[in-house]
């Protein structure tokens, strides 16, 4: 069992204030109100984090990281949360980042690693395909050997910012021969290559978040294969664990319990959400569900604490999260009413800490409705977590 002593929240308090005094109020609001930081934002903030020596909090110490235990990591994002910060940019911290100082070579380490953590390279991830997203084996985008070089093409759907990327790490096949997972490899490449192409695909919620790229013919120096060729699978496995302990993301649910309670609390002229018994119970049946994730999280991480991990933790806390979020974003827009029809743009400025709160919740609530399919939707990760179950019995 986990337990917090004084260092620990000597430690929390350092963070809090930390953030509360390095984040502009505009951010903090944006972040509130779940409005996107746009790219100078996000990379300022990743920057005063590595100053300050918390670039990566996960990463071991020789490749610039802090170095710290499961506990304090969860203590450094579960304060960085409460204090509204934005949640840093995923694809070279949390996803490439471990795959290169785990699988890459000494030169990808020196040349990759450094400028993810003062964010002066903008990652993004390449896997999904048109017709390949739940199936990745079946992608058919290919990588052959000409010379010293890859020669790439093929088309890459739903890639996340792509539109802001400098490096992608792309997942194409290298062998046709073997069964799919093994003809496949990694490779880096870079964006502004001649032969990439980034079209912008525009969300429900109004934003240009999302990107089909196309690869024509993209010239890739071999020295930018991570690993071994035909090990893409056993890399894109280890991110992917990786990817969706982020997407569970439990400081986000704490605010929005948060906004829930405040928000039911405000009188809106005829009376107070909070005054009809339904969703009273709804906000405490949304309370009780969130504290049994937060045991569930701090389960998961004795026993990752330990080097021990139970069944598909990483699946679980995925499917749990992200329903749960859901649920949040659908309650506050029911208590909100037509006011939640706001659909205020990542260039809004809100003007003070209450109107955060109901600012964003309708592009939250629709593209909340995609975090149960990104990061390997939440009936694949039904199958891992049962198929685990079942393993494990025999
Ligand atoms: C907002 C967003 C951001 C994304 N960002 C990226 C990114 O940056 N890079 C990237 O590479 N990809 C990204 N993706 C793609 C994402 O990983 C895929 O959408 C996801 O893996 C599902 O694949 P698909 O969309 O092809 O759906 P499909 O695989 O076609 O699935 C369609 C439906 O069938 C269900 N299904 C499929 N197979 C099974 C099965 N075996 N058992 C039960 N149900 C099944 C699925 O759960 C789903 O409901 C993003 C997606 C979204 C929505």
């Amino acid at each position: 069992m986990i337990t917090f002593d004084q260092e620990d929240i000597a430690f929390a308090n350092e963070v809090f204030s930390f953030a509360r005094q390095h984040l502009g109020s505009n951010l903090r609001r944006k972040v509130a109100s779940e409005l996107r930081p746009d790219k100078a934002e996000s990379v300022a903030w990743q920057k005063a984090l590595w100053k300050r020596g918390w670039g990566a909090p996960a990463w071991p110490t020789q490749y610039g990281g802090c170095g710290w235990s499961l506990k304090r990591q969860y203590i450094f994002k579960r304060e960085l949360g409460r204090a509204f910060a934005p949640d840093p940019s995923p694809f070279g911290l949390q996803m490439i980042g471990p795959v290169v100082y785990t699988f890459g070579s000494p030169e990808q380490k020196e040349q990759y690693l450094p400028s993810i953590l003062s964010a002066d390279t903008w990652w993004c991830q390449g896997f999904s395909e048109p017709n390949s997203g739940s199936d990745l084996a079946s992608l058919t985008t290919q990588a052959r050997v000409d010379g010293d070089t890859y020669v790439i093409s093929g088309q890459k759907i739903w890639t996340s910012l792509a539109h802001w990327a400098d490096k992608m790490f792309c997942l194409a096949r290298t062998e046709r021969s073997l069964k799919p997972q093994a003809g496949i490899s990694m490779l880096v490449l870079d964006m502004h290559a001649p032969g990439v192409t980034v079209r912008p695909i525009i969300t429900i919620d109004g934003h240009h978040h999302l990107n089909e790229v196309f690869l024509d013919n993209v010239r890739v120096p071999k020295a930018n294969l991570i690993g071994e060729p035909g090990k893409g699978w056993t890399y894109a496995k280890f991110l992917l664990g990786n990817e969706r302990i982020g997407i569970a993301n439990i400081p986000r649910l704490r605010r929005r319990m948060d906004a829930l309670r405040q928000l039911g609390a405000i009188e809106f002229g005829g009376g107070r959400p909070a005054d009809d018994v339904s969703i009273r119970r709804a906000i405490s049946e949304f309370e009780v569900d969130l504290v049994s994730l937060e045991q569930a999280e701090l389960r998961a991480l004795a026993r990752g604490e330990e080097n021990s991990s139970g069944i598909a933790d990483a699946s679980i806390l995925k499917v749990q999260a992200t329903e749960l979020l859901q649920r949040g974003d659908a309650l506050l827009a029911r208590m909100l009413g037509a006011r939640s029809a706001i659909m205020p743009s990542s260039e809004s400025r809100v003007t003070s800490d209450e109107g955060a709160m109901l600012w964003g919740i309708m592009p939250a609530l629709l593209h909340g409705r995609a975090s149960t399919i990104y990061g390997g939707s939440n009936e694949i990760q039904r199958n891992i977590i049962a198929s685990g179950i079942l393993d494990a019995n025999g």
